[in-house]
């Protein structure tokens, strides 16, 4: 007699136990399926590069180069200030790990490349790109950034931007201290920051003296943070005898020999440890004059226009990858008798983080739009541009850390424990409201350019009128800080700076996100109906609808 086979028993992994009710690796998956991405992508003209995002959203996601983000975290880079016979070398190295991230990001127009694009959307495309890419890791976004933004300042002394710009603008990434004339493709990073002051960067004390060469001068002092020191060339703040003045230092010098460039340490940061940023001393150190000596700020402020552009463009993108991780998480994780997803409570904190996220992306593509057509001649963008990266670096970046903390929650006791990587994530964030100008020093920005700047302030309303007679709440809000940008006072400037990016992405949204997003974000942030944590959206707030625009694969 033939008998039956008893069925097949799972194998047991543990003697004690199966492993069930945890969720499968979310890896791979596609960080381009995004709709308010890909919606603005084609809205802020640069619908030619979707092609292009989908391509890198789908790298992001791999198993690949999610490996290379936490290799890259993990394996941190060392400083080699000496050689093995006491000579200073000054050099970091970084995993395998790092140079992979940074070559796709270069490669695929991430750095500088839009500077050299004739194509009208082609530093949305970037933007988008960045967004995409953000899935992987943050702190290599740190060279890529600068690279980016040191060609707008460079510009300010044609001859020196002749010769370097290309270099800049190619997506061929070739590290290692070589002539930087003799590469194929070059890194820039930024010197501003000293220890007695770095929002202040009047008190800068590095001095900068001219040699018999015109435009060539020698630099003596410190910088206290210089983020990304094996960058081939820095622009650098230092006093000049006609005050503060931005240089382009090189690490090395056109005859092949060093500059002094030494690293006297490398910073043990919060988070942003796959990149290395440092305290470099200069004492003699060859510079040469970029825009009018003394001008130093004027010229300097060309290339953090751009950064803090990207610094709202990395909270976004931490936005988004925290929100797809928690939703993967909560879709496959059950407790009391059902999925997490199904739950009335934790659908609220989801569709409150995706509102959020939804509006960080609007936001971000708008501004990328405006800095594309203001770089094309476009004064009305380029005043929008002025006032609202300030405003949404303010904000945007403000909201990083909590919207952070609050999707690691989602993935429960799993969420604080780092092979997670939501700690990693997390403890990004609060850096990209510190560089490139902290929140107050933002805020007081905002200030500046409305009272001194002309046409921010109409921009700002030009662009809030769009969306005038669409959302009761909105009108209000708008005629709310009309009144309140009347007696805008320095200790209030915090409390206007929210109002206005709080229009702003409600105006982004009235007029392009489906109307149940809108009126989510509008009864939530400006409706008065709200508490103060993520999932507080009041009762008639459409869930469903939030939840299955915003995650992948529906909710
Ligand atoms: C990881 C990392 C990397 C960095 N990389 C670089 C780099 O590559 N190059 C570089 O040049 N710098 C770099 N920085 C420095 C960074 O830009 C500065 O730390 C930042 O601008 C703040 O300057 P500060 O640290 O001197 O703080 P401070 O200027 O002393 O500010 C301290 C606090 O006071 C607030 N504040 C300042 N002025 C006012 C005011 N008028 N009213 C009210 N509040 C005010 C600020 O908002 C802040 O909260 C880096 C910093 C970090 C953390």
């Amino acid at each position: 007699m033939v008998s039956t086979p008893a069925p097949a028993q799972p194998r047991r992994q543990y003697a004690t136990h199966d492993v069930t009710n945890q969720p499968p690796a979310l890896t791979p998956y596609d960080a381009s399926e995004d709709t308010a991405l890909m919606e603005a992508l084609h809205r802020e003209g640069a619908g030619w590069a979707e092609e292009g995002v989908r391509r890198l959203g789908l790298r992001a996601g791999s198993a690949e180069a999610q490996e290379w983000a936490e290799q890259a975290n993990v394996h941190e880079p060392v400083l080699r200030t000496h050689d093995r016979y006491g000579n200073r070398v000054d050099e970091v190295d970084f995993h395998p790990s790092w140079h992979h991230l940074m070559r796709t990001a270069v490669a695929e127009g991430l750095a500088a490349a839009p500077w050299a694009e004739d194509r009208a959307g082609a530093h949305v495309a970037r933007t988008a790109g960045g967004l995409v890419w953000g899935h992987t890791d943050a702190g290599h976004g740190c060279p890529t950034s600068m690279t980016y933004a040191a060609v707008p300042a460079l510009r300010a002394q044609p001859e020196l931007a002749k010769i370097y710009e290309p270099l800049l603008t190619s997506r061929e990434y070739e590290p290692g201290l070589r002539v930087p004339t003799e590469k194929r493709g070059l890194l820039a990073g930024m010197g501003m920051t000293e220890k007695q002051g770095g929002s202040d960067v009047r008190t800068n004390t590095t001095t900068a003296w001219p040699t018999a060469e015109p435009g060539v001068y020698q630099l003596r002092g410190h910088k206290w943070f210089t983020s990304a020191p094996m960058c081939d060339v820095f622009l650098v703040l230092a006093q000049a005898p006609e005050g503060l003045s931005c240089f382009l230092v090189p690490r090395i010098l056109p005859d092949g020999s060093r500059n002094t460039f030494r690293i006297q340490r490398l910073k043990d940061k919060l988070g942003n440890r796959s990149n290395a940023s440092s305290e470099p001393e200069f004492d003699g150190t060859v510079g040469w004059l970029v825009g009018p000596e003394g001008r130093g700020v004027k010229t300097i402020i060309e290339m953090v226009n751009c950064t803090r552009l990207d610094c709202v463009m990395m909270s976004a993108t931490l936005m988004r990858k925290t929100l797809v991780e928690a939703g993967h998480h909560v879709r496959h994780r059950s407790a009391f008798g059902a999925r997490l997803i199904d739950k009335p409570l934790m659908r609220n904190v989801l569709a409150d983080l995706a509102l959020e996220s939804e509006a960080a992306t609007t936001l971000t593509l708008r501004l990328a739009g405006a800095a594309d057509r203001a770089v094309r001649g476009d004064a009305g963008e380029a005043a929008f541009r002025r006032i609202a990266t300030a405003v949404g670096k303010y904000w945007v970046t403000k909201r990083g850390p909590a919207f952070t903390a609050e999707a690691l929650e989602c993935l429960g006791g799993n969420g604080y424990v780092e092979e997670s990587g939501m700690p990693r994530h997390y403890r990004e964030a609060p850096l990209l409201s510190i560089w490139e100008g902290s929140g107050n020093v933002n805020a007081l920005d905002v200030l500046r350019a409305l009272t001194r700047e002309a046409g921010t302030a109409e921009a700002l309303f030009g662009e809030l009128s769009l969306a005038r007679g669409a959302d009761a709440r909105l009108d209000a809000a708008v005629v709310r800080l009309e009144s309140q940008l009347a007696s805008g006072s320095e200790s209030g400037a915090r409390r206007l700076v929210e109002l206005m990016a709080l229009t702003l992405q409600a105006s982004l949204l009235v007029r392009h996100a489906p109307p149940a997003v809108a009126d989510a974000f509008c009864a939530s942030r400006l409706g008065g109906d709200w508490g103060h944590a993520f999932g507080t959206l009041p009762d008639a707030v459409d869930l469903d609808a939030v939840l299955n625009r915003a995650l992948p694969g529906g909710s």
